[in-house]
């Protein structure tokens, strides 16, 4: 018989109570190390004092009026937002997918507009993720995302990851952009190197392209800037944002700059939820806490401290650990001869989340307020973890 939930997903019996900074509390009062954060999401950890301010004040006040009256807690969000990256104009909805659905209209609309109608298709990279909307898994064009639910949605033409020949010979008259995440998540914990960020960014302005950043996981933070893009010293079109930008609360944003959003016109696009006042009050919330002087010099320096312990500890099981991969606190231990759902079970098992990605990576989302010894406490665990699996062989 069906389960009430649909089955979905393949769940841990273990289910959580309550959350406290770093720390997760199962409803059998177990703690266990957050390194995973709902998927790069609690950004600010659990219960953290701001937020739950932010949400009780704007609770008791008001949820929800819908998009056709003013919403000054938006407005003032994507003022910050705005100010600090290269979007003037901000799309909040409830969802990163959404955010792509966005994103894709966008693209097409801007050529639409300019009189190319027929520069509609958009260049994406293999082991890509982009949400699970028709479009999203179209744009990832993965077998696993994508299996059962064919006819996809037609203009996306998926190239292998960082290599820049494919892209060009991937651009025709119909392509309308290029679409990337500047740290690959889902697909196993891959940055894009920063010389083809701009070598992207060149073939943008040479073809007339826009330049589409997918950071809903890799950015609001998470690699040690507000968005990884920045690390490469370019500028995209349009960037996606969701996961941490909500600390919790669900929260999408497509961001684009004045002229790739010129399109986006009175009745184009919209959602009734999107950025509502319960929503716009936590992001704020995060934001009055992320950007508070040295939040990000934090962010860089824990992703230092915790890519070197991972370098450390990948010496010591060089026979387990390919490769440590990532960026800031987002990083990923690449272990090829172990099923990484086994050696995940086996961390949770000993009171450390850390989440699955692609091509044998165990991945590591820490919310970004941790400090050296959580750092510790994740690599005693991974060390035992590995040990005892030597041990087993
Ligand atoms: C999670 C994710 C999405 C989809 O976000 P949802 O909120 O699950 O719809 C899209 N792109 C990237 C890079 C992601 O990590």
């Amino acid at each position: 018989m069906i389960t009430p939930l649909m089955p979905t997903y393949a769940r841990n019996p273990i289910a959580f109570e309550r959350g406290e900074g770093m720390y997760l509390f199962d409803t059998e009062g177990k703690k266990y190390l957050d390194f995973y954060s709902g998927i790069g999401v609690m950004s600010m950890g659990h219960s953290h004092p701001t937020m739950v301010k932010a949400l009780q004040e704007q609770g008791a006040k008001l949820w929800h009026t819908a998009n056709g009256f003013t919403i000054p807690e938006g407005e003032r969000l994507a003022t910050r937002l705005t100010d600090a990256c290269a979007a003037d104009t901000i799309f909040f909805g409830n969802s990163g997918a959404e955010a792509i659905e966005c994103a894709i209209k966008m693209v097409r609309k801007y050529h639409h507009d300019k009189g190319d109608k027929g520069r509609y298709r958009i260049v994406t990279m293999a082991s890509a993720f982009h949400g699970r909307t028709l479009a999203g898994i179209a744009a990832a064009g993965q077998e696993k995302l994508t299996k059962g639910f064919e006819p996809l949605p037609d203009g996306f033409d998926v190239v292998p990851f960082n290599d820049l020949e494919a892209v060009k010979a991937a651009i025709g008259p119909n392509t309308g952009g290029i679409m990337v995440e500047p740290v690959q998540g889902e697909g196993g914990i891959r940055p894009i190197p920063v010389e083809t960020m701009q070598a992207l960014r060149a073939i943008c302005d040479e073809n007339g392209l826009l330049l589409v950043v997918d950071e809903i996981q890799c950015g609001m933070g998470r690699t040690g800037k507000l968005f990884a893009y920045e690390w490469s010293g370019i500028e995209p079109d349009i960037i996606t944002a969701a996961k941490g930008i909500g600390g919790g609360f669900p929260l999408g944003a497509c961001m684009a700059t004045e002229e790739a959003a010129s399109g986006m016109v009175v009745g184009t696009h919209g959602s009734t939820y999107g950025g509502n006042p319960l929503a716009m009050a936590v992001g704020n919330a995060v934001l009055d806490e992320m950007f508070k002087p040295s939040f990000f010099d934090h962010v860089i320096e824990m992703g230092d401290m915790l890519h070197g312990r991972l370098a450390a500890l990948q010496q010591r099981h060089s026979d387990m650990i390919s490769e440590v991969r990532g960026k800031g606190l987002m990083a990923g231990i690449r272990v090829p001869d172990i099923p990484t759902r086994d050696i995940v079970g086996d961390l949770i098992g000993r009171g450390m989340i850390p989440a699955v990605a692609g091509d044998m990576v165990v991945r590591m989302l820490p919310p970004l307020i941790l400090d050296e010894s959580h750092i510790e406490e994740a690599i005693n665990h991974l060390d035992a973890s590995l040990t005892a699996f030597r041990d087993k062989k």
